[in-house]
Parts: C-alpha cells; structure tokens; sequence
C-alpha cells in the first residue's frame, strides 16, 4: 500500500450561486472556505447565501416552473438531452474538479460524471411517458379524464459523497416531470456540481428553472422547507438529518423523498464462489473510501469459508494504492473530510475494546489530508458501535455465522434497510434472501447495480421514495382528477 501525494497545479474554481441563469456572489459577500481533502488546504472560496438570496432564488424558481410546465415534453427531453451530451463533452474538466473537492480517485470522478449522463438521457424519456387515463363514467355524458401535473417547485438537499450523482437522479426526475429546482449542493464539494449544472445553461435551460445555493445546512433547509413556493422536498444524507427535514417537510404538508444511511449487510454463505464474492463486494466496499450509503458494512461469513475468505479478502486490500486522486494510479483516495477519520478511528478502537482483531488497516495514513488505510476487523461483536452505526469510510467488519436464520436474522437486526449483498450457489437460499431481507435493493451474487431504469431506494429508517426507474417521477407529479358532465 502507497500513499501517492501530487503537488501538481490543476484549476480549481471558486463556486457562486446559481439565481436566474446568472452566478452572483451572495448578497451579503459572505463566503465559505472549500478545502481539498487530500491536504487540508484551501484551494477556494463558496459564496454562501443568505435569506436575500434564497428569496431571489424561489422568485426565479417560482416563474422558471410556469415556463418549464409549459414547454413541451419533447423539447424539454431534448434540451436534457443535450445537456447530457455536453456532460459528456466535458468529463475530464469536471473530473479533476471533483477528485480536488471530495477526494474520490480521477476514474471514479470521471464515472458518476458519465453515469449522470446517463441518468439525464433516462429520465427525458421517462417524461414522455407520463400518461394520464380516463375512467368509465357511472352516468352518460360524463368525462373522468385523470391528469397527471408537474407538482412545482422542488427544494433538493444533496451530500458531498456523490456531488454530481446525488443531483443528476433528483435534478433529472424533477425536470423530466416539469417542475423547477432549487438545489442546495454540498458546501464541501460545490464546484463539480457548479459545472453540472452550467451543462443546462449552456444546453438552453430557461431562466429560474435551476437554482443552486449553498450555505448554512440548517438554516437554508429550515426556510426553504418552511416557504409556499416550495411544494416537494427531496434530501440524501443521514436518517438523523432525514428525520428533521420530514418533519419540518410534515408540519407544512409537503411530501419527501428521503434517501438516507444505509449499513448493508453481505452474507455470504458456504457455497459461494470465494474469490467471485471477495472480487464484487471489495471492489464495491472501497469505492468513494467507503463512504457510499449502498457500501457493503457488515460483512456475515459462514464460519466454514470465513478464513479463506479474509485471505482473498487480504490480498485484494494490499493491491489497494491510497494517495492523492489526481494521481493515475490512486486507488482509494482520502475521506471526504476531517470528521470522517475521526469517526473511523473511533469506531476501531470501539471495536477492538469490543473484542474484535484487527487483521489490517486501523490507523491514519500520514499528517497531510484525511487518508485512512483500508481496514479489516475480524469478530467482530454486534455490540460494537461499527456494527450499529453507518461506518462511512473504509472499514469491513466481519463475523461468522453458523446457521442462515443467524445471518438473516443480523441482517434485519438494524432499523437500516436500504441495500444488501448475499453471495450463494443455492437456489433455495437465493429464495430465502430474495423474501427474508428487509432492504429497498438486493443484489444476489454481484455487486450494486444502480443503472438509472433501476428502483434506488430504502426502506426502515433508509427512507423512502425511488430515485430510479420510472418510479422516479412518481413525487414530483400530482394527480387531479377533472370531471366533466356535458
Ligand atoms: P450530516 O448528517 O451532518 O450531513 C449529511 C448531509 O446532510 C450533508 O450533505 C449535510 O450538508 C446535510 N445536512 C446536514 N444537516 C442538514 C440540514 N439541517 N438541512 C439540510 N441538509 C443538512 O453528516 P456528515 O458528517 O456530513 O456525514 C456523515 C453521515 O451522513 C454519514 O455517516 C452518513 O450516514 C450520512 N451521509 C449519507 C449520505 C447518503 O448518500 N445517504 C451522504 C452523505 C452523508
């Protein structure tokens, strides 16, 4: 394991906000400091709005949705579409913006960039195919015609750990099914999802019909929430977070999509393929350093495979390279932020107190930047704060199960239930995942699979609401029924 460090120059742009198709400063010239996470330093500054903003920004988003639910569907799916293609046109810019902000290696920056493509083009078509119905009538000369409308002005909170995915699937949805946007994109990572969405200007998008803000988390939540102009709320994040926005979204009758924390279980059983399971769920661990809400977390091993297991588990992480992402080779590169190593040192040494061994990783890599190595912790205890709580970061905990009804059983243990992993050759067994787990995505021998035609949602404390799949559109549009007697 290396830790790649590059003192290479690259652009690195400071970010304003989005209000009426033009980037201003805030109106009070406050600002916020952006840090690139691989040093710690500031390489920017974020203007950060304040209440004058905001309200400019819902005036904008309020006339952007009479022109935007107007324009036809066709054109709005081919101005989203070329949008997309000059997302595409574009990726090794935004990539290297991004590696610089969140951390993640130039690879993966440079493929949720061409994965939000994607999403774009899905959801333009899925707009075409939003059909209303008619219903027979009880009484001649009676028309029941079923309307489907664009609900309104949309208020999206969005995290820094996919900062352009995490708007392409909310952005997308919304725009597909004829509303405006006000995005609140994450203050640490603010740029890449800046240069997203100037794809849509310069596609032609209509003034007001995408705003974005950054600021003070709470306080732009608490008023945009709270204000009439808004009429659907949609947040990624933690549940604890999730849980405050619902119910502030609730107090004001406004429905949510919640996309929230996740701590997916992966049982692989004892006629799994080894080396297949160690090759997906390693792969899919150590993506974004772990700090994915679908990341594998608690990893339940049939005690007979469980040593062999770890092994191929240990050879994949020493192939693992940890550095700077700007480098070519960097394979993991570092957290997000400060708090996410903290965190993971404490959930180790909570876990080693515990009981559990640790078998790699544990500690910190260097001074500079927030670089921890990949870890691996055996046996270890339900009990331990890692088994409980979203770890977030590069961590797999494992520990043996003798019995199915024991891996199902921890499976479910958790108020959690987004995503889960289950490896086996068994069809019965196939059976029993497919009904017994409690998540909103099963992937059953193969790693996450999130194309955009894909339902991407939790259940439990995970939230709800899809961010995928046709049923993406479903809270963005109200339905009305208009009943006609002639
Ligand atoms: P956090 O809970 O403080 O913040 C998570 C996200 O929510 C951030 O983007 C933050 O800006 C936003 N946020 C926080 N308070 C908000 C508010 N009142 N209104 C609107 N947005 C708000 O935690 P963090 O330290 O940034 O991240 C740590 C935890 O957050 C992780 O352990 C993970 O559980 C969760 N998280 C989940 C996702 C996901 O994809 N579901 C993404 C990022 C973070």
């Amino acid at each position: 394991m290396l830790l790649n460090q590059t003192t290479r120059p690259f652009i690195y742009p400071n970010t304003q906000l989005l209000i009426n198709n033009r980037w201003v400063d805030a109106a009070d010239g406050k600002t916020l400091a952006v840090l690139n996470p691989a040093t710690n330093l500031e390489i920017a500054r974020l203007a950060q709005a304040g209440i004058t903003d905001l309200n400019d920004a819902l005036t904008a988003a309020a006339t952007g949705f009479e022109i935007w639910r107007k324009t036809p569907t066709v054109e709005r799916g081919k101005l989203m579409r070329y949008a997309a293609e000059l997302l595409r046109k574009r990726v090794n810019y935004i990539a290297e913006i991004m590696t610089q902000e969140q951390g993640k290696p130039l690879f993966e920056a440079s493929a949720e960039i061409m994965a939000a493509a994607e999403i774009i083009e899905f959801m333009s078509d899925e707009g075409r195919r939003v059909y209303g119905r008619t219903v027979p009538p009880r009484i001649s000369n009676v028309h029941n015609t079923v309307l489907k409308e664009p609900i309104g002005v949309v208020a999206a909170f969005t995290p820094w750990n996919f900062p352009i995915n995490q708007i392409a699937r909310k952005l997308s949805a919304a725009l597909a099914a004829g509303c405006s946007i006000v995005v609140k994109g994450p203050e640490e990572a603010p740029a890449s999802p800046a240069a997203f969405i100037q794809s849509f200007i310069d596609a032609g998008i209509p003034a007001g019909v995408i705003s974005l803000v950054y600021g003070i988390p709470s306080d732009i939540s608490n008023y945009l929430i709270a204000h009439p102009t808004i009429r659907v709320i949609t947040f990624t994040g933690s549940t604890a977070v999730g849980k405050q926005l619902a119910s502030l979204a609730g107090m004001h009758m406004k429905p949510c999509i919640m996309e929230l924390g996740g701590h997916a279980p992966v049982i692989v059983a004892e006629d799994a393929d080894i080396d297949a399971t160690v090759k997906n769920v390693a792969t899919a661990k150590f993506r974004n350093a772990g700090q994915a809400c679908i990341a594998p977390s608690r990893f339940l091993i049939h005690r007979s495979i469980k040593t062999a297991f770890n092994a191929a588990l240990l050879t994949h992480m020493h192939q693992i390279v940890v550095g700077d992402g700007l480098i070519n080779t960097t394979t993991l590169g570092p957290l997000a932020n400060a708090r996410r190593v903290t965190a993971m040192e404490s959930f180790t040494h909570n876990a080693l107190h515990c009981g559990a061994t640790l078998l790699a990783g544990g500690q910190r890599i260097g001074t500079l930047g927030n670089f921890f190595a990949p870890t691996l912790l055996d046996d270890v205890p339900t009990t331990a704060d890692v088994f409980n709580q979203e770890p977030f970061g590069p961590i797999i905990c494992v520990r043996a199960f003798d019995v199915l009804d024991e891996a199902i059983n921890e499976a479910n243990r958790l108020s959690y239930g987004l995503a889960a992993y289950a490896y086996t050759s068994s069809l019965k067994t196939i059976y029993r995942f497919s009904n017994e787990l409690q998540v909103g995505m099963l992937w059953i021998n193969q790693a996450a699979v999130t194309w955009p035609e894909l339902p991407f949602g939790g259940v439990k404390d995970s939230g709800y609401g899809s961010e995928g799949g046709s049923e993406a559109l479903i809270p963005y549009l109200n339905t009305r029924l208009v009943s006609i007697a002639s």
